[in-house]
């Protein structure tokens, strides 16, 4: 039986076929009279209409409940703790939506002129002048789609400076603890990657450094915090050092929360880092949604950033487009993921003068995980915890099991299951980080199921290698998902 503190998901869910396999010939699922349409002649080209879409039959109600079922299958932050380290999965005030569904918003035209969009532009403006006080940088640009396309804007910004400087140089150092996306990025700009080892205790090693620092280098891309959740001391003499043979210091800052109003970015010596607003700002994300990376940069580089930037002529109140003297292009058609800018904006003034909170109640949360498990499973890092906390596998191996058994198991407890395998530097990795948002109360059901699937993988008494067993769909072949995709349903 469960631990009656421990949450159990008791749901029913419907069965539900694909939509298509509801369809029957001749089924509508809407109610016109024929004859409303008399008098509506549509002349449309015999090209333009398509005879083979094969769109399925079905009834309104059929549609409704199709869509509803399958809903309910689902798993998103409105339902609950969603503890996915690495992705700030964080609940998404209702005002963020409420405020980017303005229709003002909603219905701008991306190719139309400045003088018709002021209030837009006041709006991206206030963000960028926000943002580069938050970080204490000169330049931003919020052009990018995502953190990913952040960083490769940010990697052009240091590609083009050296170029500008024609300074040889064609390595990007990457710690081995970096999120995957950093030596891809740097392979896609054209860089070629070197990876430095961490040391012991998960930080960038100086002396590793040291080693790998020749006049090759034209930069280091440092997660910082790093993928431990831990934070790099030693990053202004990692960027003195970086600095002395004009290499660039490269800050991926997705995980802002854990420091955001608690530091300058200029004193640590960063020239140029990417922010998540999708994850340090809120925003619902995950399942591929929208993103925004903004991309901020210290005066070396600030004339590189992609063009336009939005900038303000206070003599004639008024809100412009502008180009930088070297500037890289444009990296995104229009002015980039409004909606992303709007939330953002919300969600930081919605803090205010308070925004250092964000990253003490995420620190705190994540310390508490850390506290509430430390005797059930072993922590990664001995170093002081952020935002996020890793765990490794050793005390699941002893028992018998493994990190997936954990993870799947923590599903029939109602929870989605926190990132596993990743980083890769960590043995079975259990990566879990409960953002600013959540409850203390949360947190401790969540890890009260923990410690519960733990006690019962030591009590033997039950076969939690099969989990879940109370969901809908329940062990899928994950492998053979991915290998064997059917794209052609619909053509069938
Ligand atoms: C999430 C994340 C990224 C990538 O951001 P996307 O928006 O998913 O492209 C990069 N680095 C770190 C450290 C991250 O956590």
């Amino acid at each position: 039986m469960q631990n009656e503190k421990t949450e159990i998901r008791v749901s029913q869910s419907f069965k539900e076929p694909l939509i298509f396999e509801l369809s029957q010939k001749g089924k509508k699922g809407y109610t016109i009279n024929n004859r409303d349409l008399d008098d509506i002649s549509i002349d449309l080209p015999d090209k333009y209409l398509r005879k083979d879409l094969n769109l399925p039959e079905v009834s309104e109600p059929e549609v409704i409940r199709h869509f509803t079922r399958l809903s309910t299958w689902n798993y998103g932050i409105d339902l609950n703790f969603y503890p996915l380290g690495s992705c700030t999965m964080k609940y998404n005030p209702r005002i963020n939506e409420e405020i980017a569904n303005n229709s003002y918003f909603l219905n701008l035209h991306p190719s139309l002129k400045e003088k018709h969009i002021q209030p837009l532009l006041k709006l991206i403006y206030r963000l960028q002048e926000l943002l580069k006080t938050i970080t204490d940088m000169d330049g931003i640009s919020l052009q990018p789609a995502a953190g990913a396309h952040g960083e490769l804007t940010g990697i052009f910004l240091i590609k083009a400076y050296h170029k500008f400087k024609k300074n040889q140089k064609d390595i990007i150092l990457v710690p081995d603890s970096a999120h995957g996306t950093n030596p891809a990025t740097c392979t896609f700009a054209g860089f070629k990657v070197q990876e430095l080892k961490s040391n012991k205790m998960g930080l960038l090693d100086i002396d590793v450094l040291r080693e790998h620092l020749t006049d090759q280098v034209a930069g280091l891309m440092i997660t910082n915090p790093n993928t431990l959740g831990i934070f790099e001391v030693q990053i202004k003499e990692i960027s003195k050092l970086l600095h002395e043979k004009d290499a660039l210091l490269y800050m991926d800052g997705a995980n802002y929360n854990a420091i955001v109003g608690k530091i300058s970015l200029k004193n640590m010596g960063v020239d140029v880092a990417h922010l998540n607003l999708h994850k340090t700002f809120s925003t619902p994300h995950g399942g591929g949604g929208p993103g925004a990376g903004a991309v901020v940069v210290n005066q070396k580089l600030k004339e590189f950033l992609p063009s336009p930037i939005v900038e303000y002529d206070s003599k004639s109140n008024f809100y412009y487009f502008y180009k930088p003297t070297h500037s890289i292009g444009r990296m995104k058609t229009g002015l980039g993921h409004i909606g992303m800018m709007i939330r953002a904006l919300v969600y930081i003034l919605s803090w205010g003068s308070e925004i250092h909170k964000i990253a003490e109640y995420a620190t705190l949360n994540a310390n508490l995980i850390r506290k509430e498990l430390e005797d059930v499973l072993k922590v990664a890092s001995e170093l002081p915890t952020m935002h996020e906390v890793v765990f490794n596998h050793n005390q699941l191996k002893k028992l018998g099991y493994e990190t997936l058994h954990l993870a799947k198991a923590l599903i029939d407890y109602g929870f989605h299951p926190p990132t596993v395998y990743f980083p890769l530097i960590v043995p079975g990795a259990i990566m879990i980080e409960p953002t600013e948002t959540e409850s203390p109360e949360t947190i401790k059901k969540f890890t009260d199921a923990i410690k519960d699937i733990i006690k019962k993988m030591e009590e033997n008494q039950e076969n939690l290698k099969d989990a879940p067993k109370t969901t809908f769909v329940q062990r899928v072949d994950e492998v053979g998902i991915a290998k064997n995709i059917i794209v052609n349903y619909f053509t069938k």
